[in-house]
Formats: structure tokens, C-alpha cells, sequence
């Protein structure tokens, strides 16, 4: 049975946006008719911290891993393909730290998918359960090191304890969404209790998942990873170039969820949209905080 996860019944947790390095493309390959120029796409992250669940992480941006993940060849392909920076201020574990919250007390890792400039920073938070979809996990189990390595893939960022610590988001009940997420109807109760759903955004990936939330001050905020890669090209109605579409898992399945992203975005009272790498919703929020 779904249930409604209405207005009163979604706990509000505190929520701060973050950063953890950024990669630059040229423009034309993130968004159609773009320029050739290089153009910085920042590796956002959402901490939040739940009333009785404590702090929880969505997604966990680049890490110093990341350059040893992609050390060795073919895997060295990625970090040409897309170079990344990671300023030492920007590390997400020093980060914390700098907010009071040790490495340890990281109770949740909720990745989006599995791509390396989500999940770089996984290892660094060793009492995390690291939720995920079960089709995302079963995608790259299914991959090849080189077929995983064109999807964006890179399961060395993964810790040793993977399997003991992750956990679906797809065994959590499906509940209904809050109408201002429509079109998008259903998503999972991460926390059993309305706080934190995952809303299934496939085709970026096989099992990608953004999530919805209530921020204290009542804003709906929805996180919603790389369904678009930013505000501007989503308003625009313009989609990633084909280069970018070939490490897509279904380009049809991303062209559908784009489309409701859309209609979400223009309709009345839509939430907070925060995609993964847009640049300017992140200089908005540094500017305002
Ligand atoms: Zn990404």
C-alpha cells in the first residue's frame, strides 16, 4: 500500500550545502548547443541531520581516493576525461570537522548512484550505512572493470566492508510524494518515519536516486543529482550532448525523468531543485549563507 507522506507528516532536519571539489567539461558536452569552452561543475553534497538519526550525508563528492582509484590504467581514462580539483579546504571530512562532527558520527551515506565524483568520499566515513538502489549496485556488480570504467563507474571507491554496510533504498516502504513533486508519484521512506524520501531518477544511471526533504524553516528541498546538471540547461530545455549520453545507462530513460524534472520545476510551488553540479545554484547559496 502507498502511503501519503503529506505536509504534517514530514519530520523537518537541518540542511547545509556543500562542496567538495569540482570537474570541468566543455560546456557543449554537459548541455546541447553549449560552448566549447571549459566550464566548472561543482561536486555538491547535502549534509543533514535528523532529529533522532543524527548526521547524514548525500553523497560525498571527490576525495583524495579518487586519485588513487584513478591511478592505474584503463582507470587513469576518467581523470583525463574529467579533470577534477579538490582544494585541501574542500575535503568533505576536514569540512566536518571544521563543524564539530568527527568522521564517526556520519550515521547514513545516502549515493545518489555510483558514479566516482558521487561516492569518492565513502571511505572516509567508516560507521555509515551507505544506502543505495539495489539496481544501481546490481548494475556495476554485473559490469566488466572496463564496462563500469565507460558508465563512470569506479567500485574501488567502495570500502573493503561494502556489502555488510549498504542497504536499499528500495526495501524502505514506498510511500506517495508531496504534490509539489508531481509528476513524480512515489519514493521510498528512507527513515520509516516521512522525513527523507528517495525519489527514483533513472537512466543517468541504472538506479540513480535524488532525494526530498523538509528543511526546518518548512522549504521542500529536493536534491536531485544528475537528472540534469544544471538549473539553467534544465529551464532551457537543454539536455547533455551525445558525448556525454554515451555513459548514460538509457538515454530514453534520462530524456523521461529530464521531462518530469521539468514539469516538476514550472509547476506551482515547486521545491528547492538542487542538481549535483550546477554551478549557480551553488554560488547562490555561498553568496546567501
Ligand atoms: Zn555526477
Amino acid at each position: 500500500m502507498v502511503e501519503r507522506a503529506g505536509r504534517m507528516t514530514m519530520p523537518r532536519v537541518e540542511f547545509r550545502l556543500m562542496k567538495a571539489g569540482h570537474c570541468t567539461h566543455p560546456e557543449c558536452v554537459a548541455q546541447r548547443g553549449g560552448r566549447w569552452a571549459s566550464v566548472m561543475f561543482p561536486a555538491l553534497c547535502g549534509l543533514l541531520r535528523h532529529p533522532q538519526r543524527g548526521w547524514i550525508l548525500f553523497d560525498t563528492g571527490y576525495s583524495s581516493h579518487f586519485q588513487d582509484a584513478t591511478q592505474p590504467f584503463p582507470e587513469r581514462l576518467y581523470r583525463w576525461t574529467t579533470p577534477f580539483t579538490l582544494p585541501r579546504e574542500e575535503v568533505l571530512a576536514a569540512q566536518l570537522q571544521r563543524l564539530g562532527i568527527a568522521p564517526g558520527d556520519i550515521t547514513h551515506v545516502v549515493m545518489s548512484h555510483l558514479h566516482g565524483d558521487h561516492i569518492a568520499g565513502v571511505r572516509d566515513f567508516p560507521a555509515a550505512r551507505l544506502i543505495a538502489m539495489r539496481a544501481e549496485v546490481q548494475a556495476m556488480d554485473a559490469r566488466s572493470r572496463f564496462g563500469n570504467l565507460v558508465h563512470g563507474t569506479l567500485p574501488a571507491l567502495l570500502p573493503a566492508d561494502f556489502r555488510q554496510r549498504v542497504a536499499y533504498a528500495d526495501d524502505a516502504a514506498q510511500v506517495a510524494l508531496p504534490p509539489e513533486l508531481a509528476p513524480f508519484e512515489h519514493g521510498f521512506d528512507l527513515f520509516g518515519d516521512g522525513s527523507v524520501l528517495a525519489v527514483p531518477l533513472p537512466g543517468h544511471s541504472r538506479g540513480q536516486i535524488g532525494i526530498v526533504f523538509r528543511k526546518e524553516c518548512d522549504r521542500l528541498v529536493f536534491m536531485s543529482a544528475d537528472a540534469c546538471w544544471g538549473l539553467a540547461a534544465l529551464r532551457a530545455d537543454r539536455g547533455p550532448g551525445w558525448l556525454a549520453r554515451r555513459i548514460f545507462d538509457r538515454s530514453d530513460r534520462y530524456e523521461e525523468t529530464f521531462r518530469r524534472l521539468r514539469r516538476m520545476d514550472a509547476g506551482s510551488g515547486a521545491p528547492w531543485l538542487i542538481p549535483s553540479h550546477c554551478a549557480q545554484t551553488w554560488k547562490d547559496y555561498d553568496e546567501t549563507r
